[in-house]
């Protein structure tokens, strides 16, 4: 089927009570492992393309890609543009045709953040492409050993969460609760009470980034808190990879691109499929594509509203 957005299908989660996995692509046989691993469980599922993936492939290509495997999945696949930090990626990507769209201005000071973010709302608005903004800041853990009093200076924090959400008219919010970008050891707990009083003040679908560094038990109650998309790359490039070197350690002499492609594909998937099953999006694909097309997201909500674009 065609591409969808990401706003109905992110309110049906947060209202059911699950979460729908956003998994980074940064080629070919990632984004078909997503697409194929959403299938076998029946989810909706989000493909997501970072700065650096566009640098490595270019929007135009990753989008083709995952467009024609959507086109022949059964199950709802948005396109979603993870971190755009400037406004042209975020024209560009929206120009490609993506589905959903990030920017992330929160290494911006307050007030220009949401300056930015708001006028990119607008743009994506009238196009009728829902847009993801972060507010506080995810550190990064690939750029040194993080303590527990850094990580915390970032969080978010409820008063700014509301604000940020009301002056951006943003449609999910990601937000900093205890996570960390590119950990390759899930070892992490969430900040769940945060959660829960960000999710009492910003009634919209609240985002989880760095999820690879996460405990599975962190993750299961940070979903009940409020938290409804959640954010995995480095387990599927740690699947990917380990599963090159396995099959090359195995016959040195190898040297077919789509033997090896092949292994890293079936190993992502995977990783893919039992986060499926921990988010609780398996078997949900067909409930969250009878709410799509009944578009019920419009009247029955208080959510930020966007034009419809039949
Ligand atoms: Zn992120």
């Amino acid at each position: 089927m065609p591409l969808v957005d990401s706003k109905a299908m992110l309110i049906y989660a947060m209202e059911n009570k699950f979460a729908v996995g956003a998994f980074n692509a940064n080629n070919m046989e990632v984004a078909q492992a997503i697409i194929e691993a959403a299938e076998e469980e029946r989810a909706p599922v989000i493909v997501q393309i970072s700065q650096g993936a566009i640098k490595y492939a270019g929007e135009n290509c990753l989008f083709a890609i995952v467009k024609s495997f959507a086109e022949k999945a059964e199950v709802p696949v948005v396109c979603h543009l993870d971190h755009g930090v400037d406004i042209a990626t975020v024209i560009k990507a929206l120009r490609a045709g993506f589905t959903s769209l990030m920017f992330d201005g929160s290494s911006m000071p307050f007030e220009e953040n949401i300056k930015i973010t708001k006028s990119l709302v607008e743009i994506a608005h009238a196009a009728g492409v829902p847009m993801e903004a972060e507010i506080g800041k995810v550190p990064d853990a690939a750029k040194g050993p993080l303590s527990h009093e850094e990580i915390k200076k970032y969080m978010t924090t409820p008063e700014e969460g509301k604000e940020f959400f009301e002056k951006t008219g943003v449609d999910s919010l990601a937000i900093a609760v205890g996570s960390a970008h590119r950990m390759k050891v899930q070892s992490a707990s969430l900040d769940i009470e945060r959660i829960m009083n960000i999710h009492e003040k910003v009634k919209a679908p609240l985002v989880l980034h760095g999820a690879s560094g996460v405990l599975d038990d962190s993750i299961i109650k940070a979903i009940k808190a409020g938290i409804t998309k959640i954010n995995f790359a480095t387990e599927l490039n740690k699947a990917y990879t380990e599963a090159v070197k396995k099959k090359l350690s195995e016959d040195p002499e190898l040297v077919d691109v789509r033997k090896y492609g092949e292994a890293a594909r079936e190993n992502v998937k995977k990783v893919v499929k039992e986060k499926i099953r921990l988010l609780g999006s398996n078997n949900k694909a067909e409930d969250v594509l009878s709410y799509i097309s009944g578009k019920k997201y419009f009247k029955d909500t208080g959510i930020n509203k966007m034009p419809i674009v039949e």
